[in-house]
């Protein structure tokens, strides 16, 4: 059952660690049965089930968007998020910005690294990551909150350990470098249903947690 799982989690993660609710697939009622058991921040991982489920589900709900998000989408994700967790480009960046600005909101993002994962393509590489947050570029409407990453798909704890250990090396180092961003780059959201123990123990501030919680995608 959901309360049961989600119980369990709640007992097994540390206090700093948020838990973020994955509820891309599943029925309103079964995010319902999540809300019901005291969990509020769920995510999503595509712009039109976002925008249908935001309206069935109550208004103290934090959303975060965790997927591949095309710039002509960002009207039905934005006015809803409270994070978007997937900024894997430049382009997709700036087009937040003036989102931003247009609409008078200042958006917070996580900047996602590609690691090990060869399945998919997405996310900056660590150099980028770099210059993009050393850059001079004005981004006055999105605040840079931290990095997402997610390990490569193996049962080989081994790797994961390398994949997440890369992501929290670039992200202890960017805070030492940029003590600047001391206060607004804080999270590092790394680790799902397989592997989140190996992310806590990397530094996680926030896992997302989709099969361990609901089961199996539906649909
Ligand atoms: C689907 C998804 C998850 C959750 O995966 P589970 O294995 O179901 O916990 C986490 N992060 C991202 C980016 C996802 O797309």
């Amino acid at each position: 059952m959901v309360s049961d799982s989600l119980r369990t989690l709640y007992e097994k993660l540390p206090s700093g660690v948020k838990l973020v609710a994955v509820s891309k697939f599943h029925p309103v009622e079964r995010l319902m049965e999540a809300y019901e058991a005291g969990q509020r921040v769920f995510a999503e991982s595509r712009p039109q089930e976002l925008a249908v489920k935001v309206p069935l589900m109550p208004s103290d709900v934090q959303w975060h968007f965790i997927g591949h998000l095309q710039t002509n989408k960002l009207k039905l994700v934005l006015p809803y998020v409270k994070l978007v967790q997937s900024v894997d480009s430049l382009h997709l960046l700036e087009a937040i910005d003036k989102w931003g600005r247009d609409n008078g909101r200042i958006i917070d993002v996580l900047l996602e690294l590609h690691l090990g994962a060869e399945e998919t393509k997405q996310g900056f590489s660590e150099e980028d990551i770099r210059s993009v947050i050393s850059s001079e570029v004005e981004k006055s409407y999105v605040r840079i909150r931290g990095l997402m990453g997610m390990a490569t798909n193996t049962e080989d704890e081994e790797v994961v350990e390398r994949d997440f250990g890369r992501i929290e090396a670039l992200f202890r180092r960017i805070r030492k470098e940029h003590p600047e961003l001391a206060e607004s780059f804080t999270e590092l959201s790394i680790g799902m249903s397989g592997d989140w123990p190996i992310a806590v123990r990397h530094g996680a501030t926030m896992v997302r947690i989709g099969t361990d919680i609901f089961g199996p995608r539906e649909y």
